[in-house]
């Protein structure tokens, strides 16, 4: 049995304890076991990682970028075997998975040019004779705390540029995903980069808390459940480390009397049950306005009906199973949460048979945008339908939540679609689009609950990353 470990200084490094790794679609097979940490791994991954940081900071703009070129040509070259450990690992549909791999490595490629490009500027200043200009520096110590739903591209996507400006790292993956973690800390070391410059630890919540809360992290990038981040933000505001965090949505898809239907009911099924619906920016949401009302659900029942729910790894599948038993419980838990405030369920929503957590996609019928089913976000193939009089009312209810990371509308009006761009209170804003599908170099994150700090991906995920210095000479 394959047995996994952490990376710190350049080593692989084993604990005493450690958790099993289940594939969700067949719990009968074991991916494998991987070390568990405690406060003393973390401390020996926070010193390597310190004592890297004066040589890595250092380093030449075409060290790092023969350094993350390596590695996001490594990862595309391996993307379907990648991929087929991330079907297996999580339950990402294998295709989905191959296309997250890619993104991944599509993201190093990125962000290897990325640092070529970092620079200053130069301001004329005030006094005369004296000239003003402006550099960026790495951070320093980086903690990056991720979730299970993305284990290769948001690993990635917070590596790639922490490496990028002269940082130096310690990934905590998620505990339900160490696997896909463990081989990319395999890729970057024989990337070239100095041995402790990236390091894995593996563990659960305790290993996370025990790295945002070490003396000599400087910065810590978090994406996972609001409870966690605002846990994160309280301690990281106290002890004036930078933060960024990725956290929860309750994404609207609107869709009014004038959309191309087939294209609406295509935006909804993606956005809604596509990656089981374990997307921060899933539409759980469908809000639809009253002329088109009844021939939309129709035709969004009917193609529900016909999505495929089963293994990762069958050619056939369309939705994957359910991460674990407890995702796969909560669901089942808001689906009578749906019931008993008066919702109706107009499909799915149970578990079904077979060797892994498998769930039917659902849609919930609640017009009360008020409702918690319409409130809260369930993180599954649930999303509920809202039927509204108009678009301003549309706009209303897609507004009416804490969260704000992405929205989506269906319609032809280019009024409407100018309105709502410009009026949805969201970090991201499709238009005839689904509400999930960032492509891997443009800036990702929310407004309102979802996230805060600078956004990340993209040339804007250098501001985190780096810290501006002003400097005069005279
Ligand atoms: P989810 O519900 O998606 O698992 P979590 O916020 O619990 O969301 O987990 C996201 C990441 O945060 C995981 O890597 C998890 O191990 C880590 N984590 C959980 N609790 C803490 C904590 N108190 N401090 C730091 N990291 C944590």
């Amino acid at each position: 049995m394959p047995l996994h470990h952490h990376l710190i200084a350049g080593e692989r490094l084993r604990s005493n304890s450690t958790r099993s790794n289940i594939n969700p679609s067949n719990t009968d097979e074991l991916i494998g076991e991987f070390s568990e940490a405690d406060a003393s791994h973390v401390d020996l991954a926070v010193q390597a990682a310190t004592r890297a940081l004066p040589q890595w900071s250092r380093s030449t703009p075409q060290q790092r970028f023969d350094v993350l070129d390596f590695i996001g040509s490594e990862i595309l070259a391996r993307k379907q075997e990648l991929g087929t450990l991330l079907a297996r690992e999580e339950g990402k549909v294998l295709a989905e998975a191959i296309g997250e791999v890619a993104r991944a490595g599509y993201v190093f490629k990125f962000f290897a040019g990325e640092a070529l490009r970092i620079g200053g500027q130069a301001i004329a200043s005030v006094r005369p004779g004296m000239e003003v200009i402006t550099s960026r520096e790495a951070v320093g110590v980086v903690a990056l705390i991720t979730p299970w739903n993305f284990p290769i591209a948001i690993p990635a996507w917070k590596t790639a540029p922490a490496l990028a400006c002269g940082n130096t790292v310690i990934l905590k993956p998620s505990e339900l995903t160490p696997a896909c973690a463990s081989a990319l800390a395999d890729i970057i070391s024989r990337s070239g980069l100095p041995a402790g410059a990236f390091n894995l630890v593996l563990g659960a919540g305790v290993a996370g808390k025990a790295l945002v809360e070490h003396p000599q992290v400087d910065a810590v990038s978090f994406t996972g459940s609001i409870a966690t981040g605002k846990s994160i933000a309280q301690h990281c505001a106290l002890h004036l480390k930078k933060f960024q965090l990725e956290m929860g949505g309750k994404n609207p898809l609107v869709v009014l009397d004038d959309a191309d239907l087939p294209l609406a009911v295509e935006c909804a099924v993606n956005g809604a049950f596509f990656s089981t619906g374990q997307r921060c920016t899933a539409s759980s949401r469908t809000i639809v306005t009253e002329k088109i009302y009844a021939e939309f659900t129709a035709a969004l029942l009917a193609r529900t009906a016909q999505l495929r729910v089963g293994d990762a790894l069958d050619a056939s599948t369309q939705i994957g199973p359910v991460v674990d038993l407890r995702q796969l419980e909560k669901n089942l838990s808001y689906i009578d949460i749906g019931l008993a405030e008066g919702g109706k369920l107009l499909i799915g929503g149970q578990r079904q048979a077979g060797k892994g957590y498998f769930f039917s996609p659902a849609v919930i019928e609640n017009h009360d945008a008020q409702a918690r089913i319409n409130q809260e976000e369930i993180f599954g193939p649930v999303t509920s339908l809202i039927k509204v009089k108009d678009f301003e009312q549309a706009l209303q209810v897609a507004n009416a939540t804490p969260f704000g990371l992405s929205g989506g509308i269906c319609t032809t009006s280019l009024k409407y679609a100018t309105q709502f761009r410009r009026e949805m209170q969201a970090g991201m804003v499709m238009v005839n689009a689904p509400t999930a599908g960032v492509d891997y170099h443009v800036p990702f994150g929310g407004s309102k609950a979802s996230s805060f700090g600078p956004r990340e991906q993209g040339g804007m995920a250098m501001e985190f990353y780096t810290r501006v210095k002003t400097h005069y000479l005279a």
